[in-house]
């Protein structure tokens, strides 16, 4: 059989036939894949392996029929048990994981969106008890929509084009900002300048440059962005995550 490496993020393991497990991979090299791992609950195999959000290296058995990978062998890269020292970590980056298991398809390799949730993990990784660490998680969410091509234009009306002064509004169905005068439908996000302002930083990750009392004044409607935005490009509602990441 066949056999490839690679590395990824387990996010979801299911007993099977008493000693088995299948997991679900977030891989480096192939997108989201199940591996069936024989004799995954028995004591001989390090379990650790496949815990919730454990970075793990697989050397895998590709399947000739069916979808699912067999598991050969495996090394613990970062253990996944750190983010569960938080309990709003945890859920923090279990709707990463539900974001990215809602829009990503199958055995289909997504090299740009691995980078950036590693980079985005490391660093949360970092900060696990640290509730500023939503800012990474609010750098992965923007740029998981810059990725699947809903970047925003931070500066000028996305319908005239006019550098806007004060004020923006978030047109979640044409994904664009637009000016005062552009702006038609009445169910459009506001946004002040100071939130505009926010959202250009923590897309960039420039955190340096975040004033954290505007931050506090405006998460919000930040949240309301990503929220309409989840929802109305991918049908996936955010919202009941929206308390663990405020
Ligand atoms: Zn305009």
């Amino acid at each position: 059989m066949p056999q490839i490496k690679t590395e990824g993020y387990t996010f979801k393991a299911i007993n099977y036939n008493e000693t088995s497990q299948i997991i679900r991979l977030f891989s480096s090299d192939f997108g989201i894949i199940s591996i069936l791992v024989r004799g995954a609950l028995k004591s001989n195999k390090s379990n650790e392996n496949f815990d919730i959000f454990s970075k793990t290296s697989f050397v895998l058995y590709e399947p000739h029929s069916g979808e699912i990978y067999k598991y050969k062998e495996s090394t613990l890269l970062q253990s996944g048990i750190d983010f569960s020292k938080n309990i709003k970590t945890f859920y923090r980056i279990s709707l990463m994981f539900k974001i990215l298991s809602g829009i990503l398809p199958e055995r289909i390799p997504a090299p740009e969106i691995y980078a950036l949730l590693d980079k985005s993990l490391s660093k949360i990784r970092k900060y696990v008890t640290d509730d500023s660490n939503k800012l990474y998680v609010l750098y992965f969410l923007f740029n998981l929509l810059v990725i699947e091509g809903y970047e925003l234009n931070y500066d000028s009306c996305g319908k005239c084009k006019k550098k806007f002064s004060k004020i923006a509004f978030y047109a979640p169905k044409e994904s664009v900002l637009l000016c005062e005068s552009c702006n038609s439908y009445v169910d459009n996000i506001k946004l002040n300048a100071e939130s505009v302002k926010l959202i250009k930083y923590i897309t960039k990750g420039v955190f340096g440059n975040l004033n954290k009392t505007a931050f506090i004044k405006n998460e919000n409607v930040v949240w309301k962005v990503l929220s309409s935005s989840y929802s109305t490009n991918f049908d996936l509602d955010i919202d009941k995550f929206g308390e663990f990441v405020k």
